[in-house]
């Protein structure tokens, strides 16, 4: 039988799930046993919530973070917290990295008391990373660790393996446990992890081999940024042409030029309720974590010879917004602070 055996599949299903999630501190019985222990590593603004959803659907989760801060959130409510990405490999069934790049996923797996210890046999037979990172790094750390054996067979598995999956959806729907996942990596591993991402998220894409969960992540966001810049532009030529931004939003959605960022995510103040832009682009995906994005998908495509244009156009816009402040304020703020220097309604 595959790693997917019928008796993993219901594990993650909405009912499993709600039903944990009414019983907080559920005993893991229903779980595979060589699923029940979940290692988590990177409890920033996404991973706080993902290890919270993991733990609420019932599932062992133990927890690390080079901040002790966001530990001790965890060891309050009675978390195991470990000092080490070695000590978590050493306790879990798979492990779960949620990091803030590639330099970072590479020391965790393989730096001084790193999950891959010094190479030898490892106790998780499943790694799992939802950090946005290059596919270049994905493929390296699966590679690593395709090289490894594993301490004994756990499940179905002769040997462990590794899985790229970053999500898409923000804060927000990393509370919610409604994050999309891009997968890549062996399809029996993805198809034996579907349960434990659907404690998290909602939607599971996979993508392919190692590497390609990371390419179509990077690949999104670079569209994200064009589309976002290519509106902005528009709405402020729009304004020195005399049309109001509202009106070229109605017209927008309903012609070829309709897009998330103009019906979804609108950069201009005052357009649409509740996102970024109506509040001083304060929350949402920081001009920070777009640059980083960009970065890595220029360097990805020098890694195999092809120019993009307009990604590294972006690139070049996102690099001055940071430098001139808005580092921390959402990507959509390229309007105002790029664009127009001045709000509109
Ligand atoms: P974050 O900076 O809030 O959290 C990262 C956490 O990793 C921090 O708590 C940090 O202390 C910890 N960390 C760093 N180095 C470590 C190490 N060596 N060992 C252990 N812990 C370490 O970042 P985030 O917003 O949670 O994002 C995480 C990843 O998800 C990033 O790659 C980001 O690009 C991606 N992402 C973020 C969003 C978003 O909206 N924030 C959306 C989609 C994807």
């Amino acid at each position: 039988m595959g790693l997917g055996g019928a008796g993993w599949r219901s594990v993650g299903s909405k009912a499993h799930r709600w039903g944990c999630l009414r019983l907080r501190g559920f005993s893991s019985a229903a779980l595979p046993p060589h699923m029940e222990s979940v290692g988590f590593i990177g409890l920033g603004n996404m991973g706080s919530h993902m290890a919270r959803n993991l733990i609420n659907a019932g599932y062992r989760v133990s927890v690390h973070d080079v901040n002790e801060n966001a530990m001790k959130k965890f060891s309050d409510d009675g978390i195991p917290t470990k000092r080490s990405p070695l000590e978590v490999s050493e306790s879990s069934d798979v492990v779960i990295t949620m990091l803030p790049s590639s330099a970072h996923v590479l020391d965790v797996y393989s730096g001084a008391n790193g999950l891959l210890g010094n190479g030898g046999r490892l106790g998780p037979w499943l790694y799992i990373d939802s950090s946005t990172v290059d596919p270049q790094t994905s493929r390296k750390i699966s590679m690593d660790i395709s090289r490894c054996r594993l301490k004994e067979k756990k499940g179905y598995a002769e040997k462990p393996m590794m899985l790229d999956a970053p999500v898409s959806g923000g804060v927000p729907a990393a509370e919610a446990g409604t994050l999309t996942f891009m997968v890549g990596g062996l399809e029996e591993a993805y198809v034996a992890a579907k349960p434990l991402l659907l404690a998290m998220g909602k939607k599971l894409i996979y993508c392919g081999g190692a590497g390609n969960g990371s390419a179509a992540k990077i690949c999104n966001n670079m569209a994200m940024a064009i589309s976002m810049l290519g509106v902005s532009e528009a709405f402020a030529l729009g304004q020195n042409l005399g049309i109001k931004a509202s009106t070229l939003t109605d017209i927008f959605n309903c012609s070829s030029a309709r897009c998330w960022s103009s019906d979804t995510y609108n950069p201009v103040p005052g357009v649409l309720e509740g996102v970024p832009s109506s509040r001083n682009y304060d929350g949402g995906f920081t001009s920070k974590l777009m640059a980083k994005d960009l970065d890595l998908a220029m360097a990805s495509a020098s890694g195999v010879g092809y120019k993009c244009p307009m990604g590294s156009g972006a690139l070049n816009i996102y690099q001055k917004l940071c430098e001139e402040g808005c580092d921390a304020k959402d990507f959509s703020c390229a309007f105002r602070h790029y664009y127009t220097g001045k709000d509109e309604k």
